[in-house]
């Protein structure tokens, strides 16, 4: 199967299994697992932060940052179109009674006046607006690279009001690669980021939260009690790290084949492509279909007996992503069975060569 559900389902490579075989293990509970203990310094250094801390998932980095600086009733500013208001199970209500204003802009990218008519009046009736969000790339906005400059207007206004500014850096390479600048340069103005090694880096499992040294020692306690703390650990932090020195500088790859897929998407009659083709800004590409009686969910499932996965991201928007277990070939091919499914539903028959239907 060619799968481009998501960059989350590459296997780990036979030179990162070897990392991972290789790796030093102790128990990270009680605190001396020494490739977790070398991840977390590697990648908060990466990033120019004080501390960093290894999570079970890039959810619970999230919720982690959110749980160590929000109080409940407190407010989150971030794009109505976010990870954590989208895919994080409502954590921020669950977890630590947090509100959020949603933002609106194109791309899932806003503006510091967004930010500045958010934060709530210094007054007992209202909300205490806490912390902002920013998403880079955003996953919804299309895979969207936000640049240095709108990052640091936005971080500003918030920090002049006393706000934290925490990045959602799932993607944060792929921003960087795309964006022609360096990960720790974007967050410089942040006070914390999260990135996942599971996502276009190639590691099974594993994300990390980074920021001061007080706010990553509350993070950890809150990681324990929410039993995302674990034991040989650094069988993990090995294959994390191996993405970090391995996997980064490749993700230019990925751009170029997602580029070629929306060309390739392009040409066919009933997709229409959100950005034209040369203008797919990572390694993500987000269409919808203009065909009748054929929405998202059933193109996903007529392209999965054509052995291609892709989501559907609403009633009829899809979105396929380039990942390092998919070459330039396996895209063109995704493509020409995305063209078989279509032309097969505009025609109100199999097209030549499908059996899938019969
Ligand atoms: C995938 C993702 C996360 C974390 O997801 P997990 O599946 O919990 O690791 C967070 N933010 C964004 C933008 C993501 O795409």
């Amino acid at each position: 199967m060619i799968d481009l559900r998501s960059d989350t389902v590459t296997r780990p490579t036979p030179a990162m299994q070897a990392a991972m075989q290789a790796a030093e293990l102790g128990d990270d509970v009680l605190g001396d697992d020494p490739t977790v203990l070398a991840l977390e310094e590697t990648i908060a250094e990466h990033l120019g932060k004080e501390a960093g801390l290894f999570t079970p998932s890039g959810t619970m980095a999230n919720q982690l940052a959110i749980r160590s600086i929000c109080e409940p009733g407190d407010e989150l500013i971030a794009h109505r179109d976010s990870h954590v208001i989208h895919y994080e199970t409502g954590g921020p209500a669950a977890l630590s009674g947090c509100m959020i204003a949603p933002q609106d802009g194109a791309g899932g990218i806003f503006g510091p006046e967004a930010v500045r008519n958010s934060i709530r009046p210094d007054d007992h009736h209202a909300a205490v607006s806490r912390m902002v969000v920013v998403e880079n790339t955003h996953n919804k906005g299309g895979g969207t690279v936000w640049s240095i400059p709108g990052f640091e207007s936005v971080a500003a206004e918030a920090h002049e009001r006393g706000l934290h500014v925490h990045v959602d850096g799932a993607r944060l390479f792929n921003a960087s690669t795309a964006g022609g600048y360096e990960a720790r340069d974007f967050v410089a103005q942040s006070d914390s980021v999260s990135v996942c090694f599971s996502k276009a880096l190639g590691a099974p499992v594993g994300s990390a939260l980074v920021g001061s040294r007080r706010m990553i020692d509350r993070a950890r306690r809150f990681r324990k009690m929410f039993g995302g703390t674990m034991r040989q650990s650094g069988l993990l932090a090995g294959a994390a790290l191996h993405a970090i020195q391995h996997h980064v500088d490749r993700l230019v790859e990925d751009h170029e084949n997602a580029r070629t897929l929306a060309g390739a998407l392009a040409d066919i009659p009933g997709i229409r492509l959100d950005v034209p083709p040369g203008e797919t800004p990572t390694n993500m590409v987000f269409f919808h279909l203009e065909l009748e009686d054929l929405d998202a969910p059933a193109f996903c499932a007529a392209l999965r007996a054509h052995e291609v996965g892709m989501i559907a991201m609403g009633p009829n928007r899809v979105r396929a992503v380039t990942h390092l277990d998919v070459d330039k070939d396996d895209v063109l091919k995704a493509a020409a069975a995305a063209k078989r499914v279509c032309s097969a539903h505009a025609h109100g028959r199999p097209a030549p060569g499908d059996t899938s239907t019969r």
